[in-house]
């Protein structure tokens, strides 16, 4: 199966960066962003709503 890496970015500092979903938890859990620290839902990471989608199927299992 091919991997599907993501796209994230930061409401807060706006960073942008790749993550494999397999490093990630489940969207609605608090996500800490390592270039500002700030601290949101994973959900709000997601820059799209495929990356979101991508994130839920993969814990869905
Ligand atoms: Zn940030």
């Amino acid at each position: 199966m091919q991997e599907a890496w993501i796209q994230l970015q930061c409401p807060d500092c706006g960073e942008q960066w790749e993550a494999n979903p397999a490093d990630l938890h489940e969207p609605d859990r608090d996500f800490t962003c390592k270039h500002c620290d700030g601290t949101r839902p994973l959900s709000e990471f997601a820059k799209t709503t495929r990356d979101f989608e991508i994130i839920e199927e993969f814990h869905a299992s």
